[in-house]
């Protein structure tokens, strides 16, 4: 297959970076996953924008214009002939020796995207998916999409060595985010997930979600909540990107709607389904 090396598509096994690259040493870069649906991207512009925005957040600035790199992603769907999978795609600080500080001369951002073919998970989004707790002990800038995913990586890492899809992060008391997911609880009829803050990703995938809610009158409530009300919740529910709209089903050894997923989550799903539809119909 394809890949982009510095906005240039090359042959994948050419696609090489240097041991000295700050993404490597530091995790000093950005990313994005960008989900394709019959061959189209879905919210494209959204996750560009994104991207830009965490990358100016530490002082890189994207050596394209997001049209451009747009422009570039298609050609890259086109070339590795992908239908339904996934963009990745990372832009760090660039080369330079190693030094905490940034290099004072001025470096090239390294670029790089590839695709991967990555199914819908059909089945899971049907049945619900289990997931544990686990103290959210990652830095105060979880807002950023960096690459420095040492506590989400640890803690997704402790949801498999359980059999589990997802780890629930908390801040104390306090419901933060899945390890790579948002999380939802849905009480009486209302959707509740944390306000978009420092300490949580912003999904595009939320974003599409609270839309949805909006433009067919379920109500919803952008702000913090509780273990104690994540345990009482009527459903509860994650998305993300890959994973769209996904029914949680037990958190640890308890059961969530017993074990099924909820009515509100699965209006959800249908509402996505078709979100997915206009936007990327062949
Ligand atoms: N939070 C975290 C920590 C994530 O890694 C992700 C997945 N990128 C999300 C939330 C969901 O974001 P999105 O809907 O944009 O994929």
């Amino acid at each position: 297959g394809f890949a982009i090396l510095n906005g240039k598509i090359i042959d994948r096994s050419e696609a090489k970076v240097d041991i000295e690259d700050r993404g490597y040493q530091f995790g000093d870069g950005v990313y994005e996953v960008i989900r394709v649906y019959n061959g189209k991207m879905f919210t494209a512009v959204e996750h560009l924008e994104r991207f830009v925005k965490s990358s100016n957040s530490i002082g890189i600035s994207l050596p394209y214009k997001t049209a451009e790199l747009s422009g570039l992603l298609e050609k890259l769907i086109d070339k590795n002939n992908l239908q339904l999978g996934i963009i990745y795609m990372q832009l760090t600080r660039g080369v330079a020796p190693r030094n905490h500080a940034f290099p004072t001369e001025r470096i090239t951002p390294t670029l790089t995207a590839y695709t991967k073919e990555f199914a819908r998970p059909d089945e899971s989004m049907k049945t619900g998916v289990k997931t544990i707790l686990t103290e959210d002990i990652r830095w105060l800038r979880c807002d950023i999409k960096s690459l420095n995913l040492l506590g989400n990586s640890l803690a997704k890492q402790k949801a498999a060595e359980a059999g589990c899809f997802e780890a629930i992060q908390h801040r104390d008391e306090n419901v933060t985010e899945g390890s790579s997911s948002n999380i939802y609880i849905v009480k009486n009829g209302v959707v509740i997930t944390h306000e978009s803050n420092n300490l949580i990703l912003k999904g595009i995938t939320k974003d599409v979600i609270l839309d949805l809610c909006l433009a067919n009158n379920i109500p919803v409530e952008e702000r913090t909540f509780t273990l104690e009300e994540l345990a009482s919740a009527d459903e509860v529910f994650l998305s993300s990107t890959t994973s769209e709209v996904m029914p949680i089903v037990g958190i640890g050894d308890k059961k969530v709607t017993e074990g099924q997923p909820g009515p509100v989550t699965k209006k959800l799903q249908k509402l996505f389904q078709q979100e997915i539809e206009k936007q990327c119909n062949k």
